[in-house]
């Protein structure tokens, strides 16, 4: 296919009807955007570091400008993804000492965000180096860490199986010690082992970090991480034993290259096996070193990543996108005969965009919170303090599974607010949506995330009926607090308190009745996991209101520490009152069941709800510029800064390859 490198031309503002449009909206717009855009990147200096370190200097490189997506089919994506990203961290990262085994380093904050639209080295990056760092020894990052950092070897992150990807006990391939000649046997001995999944493996990797089985002296110590070499570093072809290729596509995210691979007795040296917490000493004996908890603590970062850099920059995007299309498409009137309207104007519509316009925000500043909660319990790990591990356990998955969750069902909401344009490649939309919808199953399926955090909620739900201390983000399942609603009109059903209030009497509610309905399951004789599974509806249920109730407190808690002008204040009230009332009037089953909320309180949080959407309509376009995404992050027709939607839509169909030529080359197979 001819491909022209698809650039957005700049319009003229005053030209079309619709840069005017937008041009009106942002004269209406009531605050400052600026400072929240520097609210948003936690201060002054880090937006400039944003724009002026990361976003400038990716964006001003030539070899970072790519075609977009849509002219190109998947092996083009994928080598376009892959030849960018290589180039990034061969050279353009090596040149700014910007390290990818350094994620929380200040710099690199703001890289994932920036580097949004390109999938290439995702697993190289994001999951083999930090593998390395978790698991290896000082000896084995030394060695492996520089060749793995200048792309000299490419690495996939091998775990999940053809036959179990969830259950990782059951997981099949072996790593046999062979004490005389001091190598590992590396097998996937049954169809059902062989791994199915690693990204990266398909066509790219020369190395995959394996993890297997150990089994020394007939004994199986459970998994361990292996570095494997599985194509030649000279000519690309398999090794020895190795089979490996592509699973084939995949319903987005082309350029992760997901593959295959079987290994039959492929023989790797001790020295593969990374040990930074367990040991074979040549005669084969196994010896665990340390707390292997300090392993699992560092692996949870990816979730925290995950989350924010994943489902927060996307339905931000997404967000930008349909709020400006929505302020520049006009169609229908509200006056008979009347002159034609911004689909904003409909409540419908704003109902399809506000509400996850507040959801981004409140996600921000929760995913915000927890990565800053992360970094502390880090340092606490490193002096030995492992008391908040089951907390932050609890949390990353939570957090995780309810981020991915919201935000991949929000984005489908939010593209088909753009009808027909939003279903086309060039809105930038479908793309967002397919890579937030896998997100949903990597990095631990929800489900099974919010169970494992229900599992800590039940232990809680226990400590709290024996009077034992609990944690501090689980206290509110302490506290007496009024079993009914105490709003007596909108205004009050709009303050933060009292939605809080609303939020952690839903969420202590579900966790001790499903706690109740478990316990007298056992009491009865039920064995604890048929009556764990029995209930698991429940239990996922009582996991979402904790996190809900999570999201509406800590972005309330946030508000209340913040100083900001008034102006901005009042929106982020606004947005933090609406994110709470539209779960409530979404949701409300749960709310009203006990009696906590009266109909005529639910009835006033609809109205609130409309309310709140009528005052913030006029903040629509600058909510979302605050979110500061440039147009070549979004990739979008529909969605760019300057409204001109429509012209863009047509540049960008009239560069398709397909109409370059006046009799496009099907015809030849019409002709009659
Ligand atoms: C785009 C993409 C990229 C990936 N990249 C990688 C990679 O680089 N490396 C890698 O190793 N893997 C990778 N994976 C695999 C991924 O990690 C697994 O698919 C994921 O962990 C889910 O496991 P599974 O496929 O076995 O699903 P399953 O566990 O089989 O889930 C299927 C269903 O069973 C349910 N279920 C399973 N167990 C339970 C339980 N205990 N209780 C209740 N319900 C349960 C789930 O909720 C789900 O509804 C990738 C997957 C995708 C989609």
């Amino acid at each position: 296919i001819i491909v022209e490198v698809f650039r957005l031309k700049s319009y003229d503002m005053a030209l079309s009807p619709e840069s005017q449009l937008i041009t009106n909206e942002r004269n209406k717009t009531t605050f400052n955007v600026t400072e929240l855009t520097n609210i948003l990147d936690g201060g002054l200096e880090k937006t400039a570091l944003r724009k002026s370190i990361a976003e400038r200097k990716i964006s001003l490189d030539p070899n970072m400008k790519t075609i977009h997506r849509g002219y190109l089919n998947k092996e083009q994506i994928n080598f376009q993804n892959n030849r960018k990203m290589m180039y990034f961290f061969t050279d353009l990262a090596k040149r700014n000492n910007w390290h990818m085994d350094k994620p929380h380093s200040a710099d690199m904050e703001f890289l994932p965000r920036t580097l949004a639209n390109a999938s290439g080295l995702l697993i190289h990056a994001g999951a083999f180096v930090p593998s390395i760092v978790s698991f290896g020894t000082p000896e084995q990052a030394a060695k492996w860490l520089p060749l793995a950092k200048a792309c000299q070897i490419i690495g996939a992150y091998a775990q999940t199986e053809l036959g179990h990807g969830t259950n990782l006990r059951r997981l099949e391939t072996t790593a046999t010690f062979d004490p005389r000649s001091q190598e590992f046997i590396m097998n996937t001995p049954s169809i059902s082992s062989m791994k199915w999944w690693p990204g990266a493996l398909g066509e790219m990797a020369t190395h995959a970090l394996v993890m297997a089985q150990l089994i020394t002296r007939g004994e199986n110590h459970g998994m361990q991480a292996f570095i494997v070499p599985v194509r030649d570093m000279t000519n690309h072809k398999p090794l020895p034993g190795i089979t490996v290729g592509s699973i084939g596509p995949t319903l987005a995210l082309d350029s992760t290259d997901n593959g295959y691979l079987r290994m039959d007795n492929v023989r790797i040296p001790k020295e593969n096996m990374l040990a930074k917490y367990a040991y074979v000493d040549s005669k084969g004996k196994f010896q665990k070193i340390g707390n292997d908890r300090l392993m699992y603590a560092s692996m949870v970062n990816l979730r925290v990543v995950l989350a924010k850099d994943e489902a927060v920059t996307y339905i931000q995007m997404a967000c930008t996108i349909a709020a400006r299309y929505s302020c520049v498409r006009k169609q229908g009137s509200l006056t008979p005969g009347g002159p034609e309207v911004q689909i904003i104007d409909y409540v419908t519509q704003q109902n399809k965009i506000i509400p996850y316009i507040a959801l981004s925000y409140a996600l921000h500043f929760n995913l915000a919170f927890i990565r800053s909660k992360y970094v502390k319990f880090l340092e606490d790990v490193k002096r030995g303090d492992l008391s908040n591990m089951a907390e932050m356990h609890m949390m990353t998955a939570g957090m995780k599974a309810i981020a991915t969750e919201r935000t991949s069902a929000g984005v489908e909401i939010l593209r088909r607010s753009c009808g027909g344009h939003g279903y086309a490649v060039s809105s930038g939309l479908p793309y967002i949506l397919l890579r937030l919808v896998a997100s949903c199953t990597y990095e631990g399926e929800n489900t099974v995330l919010y169970l494992q955090a229900a599992r800590y909620l039940i232990k809680t739900a226990a400590k709290v009926s024996m009077g034992q201390p609990v944690d501090a983000s689980v206290m509110y399942l302490t506290e007496d607090a009024p079993d009914k609603c105490q709003a007596a009109n909108q205004m009050e059903l709009c303050d933060h308190s009292i939605l809080e209030a609303c939020f952690k009497h839903r969420s202590r509610q579900l966790l001790l009745s499903v706690a109740t309905e478990l316990q007298s399951l056992v009491a009865d004789g039920m064995k604890q996991m048929e009556a764990w599974n029995l209930v698991s509806i429940q239990l996922v249920n009582a996991a979402k209101a904790h996190m809900e109730q999570h999201i509406v407190s800590t972005f309330s808690s946030y508000l209340r520490n913040l100083k900001c002008s008034s102006a901005v204040r009042e929106v982020l009230d606004q947005l933090c009152s609406l994110n709470a009332l539209h779960q409530i009037n979404n949701f409300p089953g749960d709310f009203l069941k006990d009696g906590y909320l009266s109909s005529k309180q639910l009835d006033m949080a609809r109205k609130a709800e409309v309310k709140l959407l009528a005052s913030l309509r006029r903040n629509v376009v600058g909510l979302v510029d605050a979110f500061d995404f440039t147009d070549d992050m979004l990739g979008s027709c529909i969605g760019s800064y300057d409204g001109n939607a429509y012209e863009r839509l047509y540049e960008w169909a009239k560069n398709f390859p397909s109409n370059k030529t006046d009799v496009p080359c099907l015809w030849s197979y019409i002709d009659p």
